[in-house]
């Protein structure tokens, strides 16, 4: 295979490894900058360049699209996908899984399990959405934070009510949750290849952090799932329709509970943890579907 991998920064341990991944096995990889690719929007014959090089013979492309250019990265991979460009993970089920509220409707739709999550625009709305999540504590999260940025603990009502304010005052868009205190500072990390679980570790946050992201200094280690929290990770990315997804689950009194599923999981934590070799997982997938050429949306919005 020729492989496209959309991705700013080649250094990354998770696109480092997916190169080595892609050589060693004997396909052909380029790192092309996200940014640096211009779309020639014509009907008929789409096609893109980079740095100003025409872009052509790719079979498969392989998005890692950062939150901070979600739009552009979408749009330059909906145009591979219309250029006949098979992609690893669709832009619908990236743009699905980058809008928290979005993902939390269809989980909802779908009856997954949900930490229970109220949304309001309007600020004077702020005690009913305090009494719809049951009361403080509750778990404040602005809905385009990403690595536990935005993502704040109101542990008396006073104090809940005082960022809900804060954060509108800024007119920013936020969820109110439910604090799942009894997940203990931890959450599960479940990676899925092709609708399967390759690899899962448990994430600690650090001293004092309610929050696991190993962004913020939490730590690692490899676990055991239960078939429930297995079902809800395979089932949560095929809602969202992505191919590889990092489900991110806590465990709560009332069964595991979805966060987020991420489109562009690490691949530096879950391989240290799990000691699996889940760039080549990834890679032998789109060797087996790339064949068939099958999308499930077509690039569809
Ligand atoms: P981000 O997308 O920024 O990582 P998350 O929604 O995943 O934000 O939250 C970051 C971390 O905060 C989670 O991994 C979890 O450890 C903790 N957390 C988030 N929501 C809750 C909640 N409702 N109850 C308990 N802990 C939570």
């Amino acid at each position: 295979m020729k492989i496209a991998m959309l991705a700013r920064n080649a250094n990354l341990y998770s696109h480092k490894r997916l190169c080595e991944a892609a050589k060693e096995r004997g396909h052909e990889i380029d790192i092309l900058n996200t940014l640096r690719v211009t779309m020639d929007i014509v009907s008929h014959r789409p096609g893109a360049r980079h740095n100003g090089e025409k872009l052509v013979g790719y079979d498969a492309v392989i998005p890692r699209i950062g939150a901070s250019i979600t739009q552009y990265g979408l749009a330059v991979l909906r145009q591979f996908e219309m250029m006949g460009v098979w992609p690893l993970n669709e832009s619908v089920a990236i743009g699905r899984s980058r809008d928290k509220l979005r993902s939390m409707q269809i989980f909802a739709k779908h009856g997954l399990g949900l930490p229970v999550t109220a949304f309001a625009h309007d600020p004077k709305q702020t005690d009913e959405v305090l009494k719809m999540v049951g009361g403080a504590p509750v778990v404040i999260k602005l809905l385009e934070g990403t690595q536990g940025i935005g993502v704040v603990l109101g542990e008396t009502e006073q104090s809940a009510k005082s960022v809900i304010e804060a954060f509108r005052g800024a007119n920013v868009n936020i969820l109110v949750q439910e604090f799942i205190k009894e997940a203990g500072s931890s959450d599960i990390r479940i990676f899925i290849v092709g609708g399967k679980v390759v690899a899962s570790m448990m994430r600690t946050g650090a001293e004092g952090d309610f929050r696991s992201n190993l962004h913020r200094g939490g730590s690692a280690r490899s676990i055991k799932i239960t078939p429930e929290e297995r079902s809800t990770a395979v089932r949560a990315a095929k809602v969202m329709g992505l191919n590889v997804a990092g489900v991110d689950i806590l465990r709560s009194n009332h069964g595991p509970v979805i966060m987020e599923v991420n489109s562009s999981p690490g691949l530096e934590g879950i391989e240290n943890a799990s000691g699996i070799d889940i760039a080549d997982k990834i890679i032998e997938f789109m060797e087996v579907h790339k064949a068939s050429g099958k999308t499930k949306t077509k690039g569809q919005g």
